[in-house]
């Protein structure tokens, strides 16, 4: 039997590696318009690929993806993150998991994921097919022919789509698939940019750009189920980091821009409420009555935050504590705890993955197979997946990426 697998990022490498290892003697092409493979792999994590996460409840791991969790658990439960964490050591990678549960590499490098693959193929007849950019699928019969824009064809018997989505286009995943799959017979839902940061209609996060928070909670106004707790890191257009990232994620297709913004509420003290954050104001004007106001609230948030605080709030500067009132300081507590901003767009080309693709109902969660059109699998960010950051999409990618290449055997 002849596999085609087209796109050999992290979903196409784990399906080959688990066919060529399953199956020595199947006739396996691995196909990738790239001259290497695992571009998005090496880049992601900041390089250092976060290949997984560490939490191991499987049912607090789903809950990590907005889209798609239903779907993820049958693959999940036969290759779970102890699993994936597993395979790659077993493979000579030996991993860490940090303290925020995400899983690196020992080495910090990304190259050595892709290494693992790259050395399964060196020992196994896998044809890998570099710069082969597919054009076109077309189903004859029980065969489908692959033809590619270098102008061959290759007749194969099942062919897995791994071509990813269509976030970080300079990797190569530029959302190839979905005309196809249309035409094959598949749905291809929404499709929008996740995981990226926000753009603000204010200007002053610029002079805060670099300004991070360990944890602080975002929300958007009026619209209680979207909140996100975590780090969070003001930049030179707005604002980002794994909470923003996370928000991104769950208001990927709600709608906004310059004449439509959303208003966002960040609570850089998360932990402490409104009255306790108040009772500090009040305490440490007590204890400096004669001091400027300025001056302690330097002491108690960021220098930048705070004169951008009195500043949106119009509070003279040189105002002495004993001259603040009950109301004054209350006034600034409710902002600390909710500073305003309005979100009019997504840095542009910056989100991490897509959001929706291959509709998850016309696909065999346990072999990814096709239900439309027999033979035709999917594995990776081409199905209608996607996690928040910390490991999650690429654990999608293995466990899709293994499910399908276990269920092709013969
Ligand atoms: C900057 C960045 C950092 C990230 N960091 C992390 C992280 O640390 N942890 C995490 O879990 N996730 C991370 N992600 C997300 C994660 O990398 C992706 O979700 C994952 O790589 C998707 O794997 P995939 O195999 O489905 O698709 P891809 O990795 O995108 O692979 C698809 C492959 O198909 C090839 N291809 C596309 N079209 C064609 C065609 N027509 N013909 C032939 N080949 C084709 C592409 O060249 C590509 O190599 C990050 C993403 C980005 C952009």
């Amino acid at each position: 039997m002849r596999v085609g697998i087209i796109g050999g990022g992290a979903a196409g490498m784990m399906c080959a590696a688990t066919i060529v290892e399953e199956h020595p003697d199947m006739e396996v092409f691995l196909i990738e318009k790239n001259s290497s493979l695992g571009k998005k792999v090496i880049i992601s994590g900041g390089g250092r690929c976060n290949v997984t996460t560490g939490i191991e409840d499987l049912k607090l791991v789903l809950t990590k993806y907005p889209r798609g969790s239903k779907f993820l658990q049958s693959a999940m439960h036969r290759f779970s993150p102890a699993q994936v964490r597993d395979w790659f050591e077993n493979h000579g990678v030996d991993l860490k998991c940090e303290e925020d549960l995400r899983v690196f590499p020992v080495s910090n490098d990304g190259h050595d994921i892709v290494g693992v693959f790259e050395n399964i193929f060196k020992n196994s007849k896998i044809d890998l097919l570099f710069k082969h950019n597919m054009k076109n699928i077309v189903k004859k019969k029980n065969k489908f022919v692959i033809s590619f824009a270098e102008g061959e064809n290759l007749e194969v018997d099942k062919v897995v789509m791994a071509l990813g989505g269509q976030a970080y286009r300079q990797t190569g995943s530029t959302g190839d698939g979905y005309d196809i799959l249309e035409k094959l017979g598949h749905k291809i839902t929404d499709l929008s940019p996740s995981l990226n940061s926000f753009l603000t209609q204010e200007k002053w996060p610029k002079e805060l750009s670099g300004l991070s928070f360990e944890k602080a909670t975002i929300k958007v106004k009026g619209m209680k189920k979207y909140q996100f707790t975590g780090p969070f890191l003001f930049t030179h257009t707005g604002v980002s980091g794994p909470a923003v990232f996370a928000l991104s994620s769950l208001i990927a297709f709600e709608k906004y821009d310059r004449q439509n913004p959303l208003e966002i509420l960040i609570d850089v003290f998360p932990d402490l409420s409104l009255d306790n954050l108040f009772e500090q104001l009040q305490k440490l004007r007590e204890e400096n009555l004669k001091k400027t106001f300025k001056n302690t609230l330097h002491n108690f948030l960021p220098k930048s935050l705070s004169e951008k605080v009195y500043e949106n709030l119009d509070i003279n500067i040189e105002k002495k504590n004993v001259e603040m009132s009950k109301k004054d300081l209350r006034q600034v507590a409710e902002y600390i705890k909710a500073l305003p901003l309005k979100i009019i767009g997504r840095g542009a080309g910056d989100e991490f993955v897509t959001a929706g693709g291959v509709e998850l109902s016309e696909v065999d969660p346990k072999t990814m197979e096709s239900k439309v059109c027999p033979g035709l699998y999917f594995a990776g960010e081409i199905l209608d997946i996607d996690g928040f950051t910390g490991g999650f999409n690429l654990q999608a990618s293995w466990a899709t990426g293994r499910a399908g290449g276990l269920a092709i055997d013969c």
